[in-house]
């Protein structure tokens, strides 16, 4: 728990505690299968159907009703596109991948699944929708494949390559004494931090969400290299819907479109290119600390 304040991420970690790991499953018991079906229509995903994937209408929230944080907040994250979201820290971001989850309500306005209110799908079924990838990164005791299909277990060998192709841990693979069976220990072992987090990626992937929520890394330590990242997104936002949480300019110049929220209040959205031109908010996050332009930039300042 002191983890997570000192983070400075509580909302946004219980999504993920809740949507991709318990926290020590037992090492003599496989994990704990899911009960999602791996049978979900194929329309689903490939974007055939009315409506985004996800879409806030005037969304209003406070996490007390003396202080609202987000203020009527709209947007949606089509299918098949790179959604990303900026803003300074504190702009409610995290709230909106809190929200998605249903970790909360809003006070007013709506959120939207394929087109359906949430008011009425079982926050199960949201759930289902969508799997979220951030900087913590759970590995359990057990093999690399285990980890992988952990929210999959009856994955195919052929879906397993497939996600270990697209989150780029081939290398693991082979460095691995055993490959995919080799064992990962409780803390992940031999692995660095970037390595952890392609698993939970391979892991979100191979879930196969029509949503997938993405809290980019704000530290240049340790994470997956700038490029791999570019790559994977866009093999990502092949499959689903992908909403990230960018910190890096480089991730928003490849989004399809950028929303830029202010204070709780969303000023603008966009393409980069148009933003910069339209967006005296965005520039600003441009060309200061809160998307970075190179690996070699300080850390962003945190309020
Ligand atoms: P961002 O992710 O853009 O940095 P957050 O969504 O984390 O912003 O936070 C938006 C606002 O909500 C901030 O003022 C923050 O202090 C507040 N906040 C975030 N989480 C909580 C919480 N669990 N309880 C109360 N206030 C919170
Ligand atoms: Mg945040």
């Amino acid at each position: 728990a002191v983890g997570l304040i000192q983070r400075g991420m509580g909302a946004y970690q219980r999504i993920e505690h809740a949507l991709s790991l318990p926290a020590e499953p037992s090492p003599t018991r496989p994990p704990p299968s899911r009960t999602r079906t791996r049978t979900r229509e194929p329309d689903r995903r490939r974007g055939h159907h009315e409506g985004a994937a996800l879409a806030l209408r005037n969304l209003s929230f406070g996490y007390t009703a003396d202080r609202p944080v987000l203020h009527s907040v709209s947007f949606t994250v089509p299918h098949r596109r790179q959604t990303a979201l900026v803003g300074r820290s504190g702009a409610g971001k995290s709230t909106i991948f809190a929200l998605a989850a249903r970790f909360y309500e809003p006070d007013s306005g709506a959120l939207l699944f394929d087109g359906r209110p949430s008011t009425e799908l079982s926050r199960a079924a949201c759930r289902e929708h969508i799997a979220v990838v951030d900087q913590s990164t759970h590995v359990v005791h057990g093999t690399l494949r285990d980890n992988i299909t952990y929210a999959a277990p009856d994955a195919t060998d052929a879906e397993v390559r497939r996600v270990v192709e697209l989150a780029q841990l081939e290398e693991v693979v082979r460095r691995l004494p055993g490959g995919l069976s080799g064992m990962l220990g409780e803390r992940g072992g031999t692995l660095s931090a970037g390595e952890r987090q392609r698993i939970a990626l391979a892991r979100a992937l191979l879930a196969r969400p029509a949503l997938l929520l993405l809290d980019e890394p704000t530290s240049h330590l340790d994470t997956i290299n700038e490029t791999a990242l570019t790559t994977v997104m866009k093999d990502a936002a092949q499959e689903c819907a992908l909403l990230v949480i960018a910190h890096r300019l480089s991730t928003v110049q490849h989004a399809d479109q950028i929303v830029v929220l202010d204070n709780g209040r969303t000023v603008a959205c966009g393409p980069h290119e148009k933003l910069l031109t339209t967006s005296p908010t965005y520039r600003q996050l441009a060309a200061g600390q809160t998307l970075r332009s190179a690996d070699t930039s300080p850390p962003p300042v945190t309020t």
